[in-house]
């Protein structure tokens, strides 16, 4: 069911120059080449919001993604403001100038959007974005969520509108205007909850995702890796019921009311009593044969008037990442609590590389339901076999782009990115602080402490061009930019 999940369906950005939209305006007198437009920070408590800018202006694919979303926004006539003003920034921010250019078309852009969904009582994200802009609280990751979320909103405005179009024009038209581009930002997780005495599993679970949140443990260092295999890891739940189980429990009540209503003499006993000994056996039938099945336990319209006791052998859990995203974001939770309920900024330090390869917490294809094994991450063994011979099944491997760092307590503090330059010197990074820009170089930002990571997924070039399933070679591998 996942094997369209592991390795392959990286879709390969089309490039910028097919896209001609209008650039922001901004005067590049003589370009002196190397040095990159900040953003100001007017009133002082932007740096969140200017990190979050610049870290995404890094990501290759969502800027493909922006052109080609805005190309089919003019086709079908709909305005996209944050999508319009992202790609308006992103541009400026990538083009070597002395310029220091101003957020404000983004903030503009947030009021611009109307996602007010009546149906909810929760903050659109584009109030919630203006919210976080105008008290002053400073949160980088909540940001890029808002952002996410209002892009993710935008492309749907599109999808709708294009899958109307189509409605109408299906008899006509051989249709060459199918929209195709996916948020790269998303990606799926499968979570699975299985029972350990009868080893029942609940149905897995796919939860969207923009980022990950990694809870950070408290301790000196750890790696990125050791953060996505304690998020992947097995874990057991002690008090959880199992749906089987519960409805087993269920079963042998519903026995025990039968036998226990039931009058010595079957001729005797009042009718209220034969009443409810004649419902307690019809729901025991119903749960008998319920149960001897294979279907749905959750929400079969057999179990609507009994009432289903708690119980279980307690449960494992595990969550993997089932669908890579093409921009694989990574929200390091450095939020501490004491004793005191108070929170404190967790400093541990995270060791990071440009490459990351989460092949091993990836879905494989077919899901282990038995409740003790992983889920079906490839073993260990299996790799190594497959590398030492040349080859390798398809991995899942992420350059790195950009990383935003928080300096100060968790209260109070500044935000800074460090992010990839579109320079063709791989060792050009740019260390952005509002606006002021300077070139470092990859081992300066491997030495940071990040808040969040963004990695992008590599391409494989050998793959995209020849369609060649399978296996690889790992030196094959090369970033799509
Ligand atoms: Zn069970």
């Amino acid at each position: 069911m996942f094997n369209w999940l592991f390795g392959g369906g990286v879709d390969n950005p089309k490039p910028l120059s097919k896209i001609n939209r209008k650039r922001c305006s901004i005067t590049h007198q003589a370009i002196p080449s190397g040095t990159y437009p900040g953003l100001r920070n007017s009133s002082g408590v932007h740096c969140f919001l200017n990190s979050t800018i610049q870290s995404l202006a890094s990501l290759t694919s969502l800027e493909s993604f922006l052109g080609e979303l805005l190309n089919e926004s003019d086709k079908v006539d709909i305005y996209l403001p944050l999508s319009e003003a992202l790609w308006d920034v992103i541009q400026t921010l990538n083009t070597p100038s002395r310029a220091v250019h101003t957020n404000t078309a983004i903030i503009d852009a947030f009021s611009l959007s109307d996602t007010n969904n009546n149906n909810t009582s929760l903050m659109s994200p584009s109030k919630r974005a203006l919210s976080l802009i105008q008290s002053g609280q400073q949160d980088a990751q909540e940001m890029f969520q808002c952002i996410s979320s209002l892009l993710a909103h935008e492309e749907g405005l599109i999808k709708a509108a294009k899958c109307k179009v189509r409605g109408l024009d299906t008899l006509t038209s051989s249709d060459n205007t199918t929209y195709t581009t996916s948020f790269p930002l998303a990606g799926l997780t499968a979570s699975r909850l299985a029972d350990l005495r009868c080893g029942y599993v609940e149905a897995i679970r796919n939860i969207a995702f923009d980022a990950l949140s990694l809870n950070l443990p408290m301790q000196t260092s750890c790696t990125v890796e050791q953060l996505l295999g304690e998020y992947t890891a097995i874990e057991t739940i002690e008090d959880a019921s199992c749906r089987r189980c519960s409805l087993e429990a269920t079963l042998a009540r519903l026995r025990q009311d039968v036998k226990q209503l039931m009058p010595a003499d079957p001729n005797k006993g009042s009718t209220s009593r034969r009443k409810r000994i004649k419902e307690a056996s019809k729901q025991e039938r119903r749960l008998s044969t319920l149960l001897s099945e294979e279907g749905d336990l959750q929400e079969d319209a057999r179990l609507k008037d009994i009432k289903v006791d708690k119980s279980g052998g307690g449960s494992t859990k595990q969550i993997l990442i089932a669908r890579p995203p093409r921009i694989l974001g990574l929200h390091i939770n450095r939020s501490a609590y004491l004793g005191n309920g108070m929170a404190v900024k967790n400093p541990c330090k995270i060791l990071f590389g440009d490459t990351l390869d989460i092949t091993a917490y990836t879905t494989t294809g077919a899901l282990e339901t038995a409740p003790r094994k992983p889920i079906s991450s490839p073993s260990k063994e299996m790799i190594e076999r497959l590398t030492s011979t040349g080859t390798i099944p398809s991995r899942v491997l992420y350059t790195l782009k950009s990383i935003v760092v928080h300096y100060g307590s968790h209260h109070s503090g500044h935000y800074v990115t460090y992010r990839k330059s579109r320079s063709d010197d791989d060792d050009e990074w740019l260390r952005t602080s509002d606006s002021s820009v300077q070139i470092v170089s990859l081992a300066d930002v491997l030495q940071q402490n990040p808040f969040m990571i963004f990695y992008e997924r590599a391409v494989d070039k050998k793959k995209s061009e020849n369609n060649t399933p399978n296996a690889q070679i790992l030196s094959t591998y090369s970033l799509h930019d």
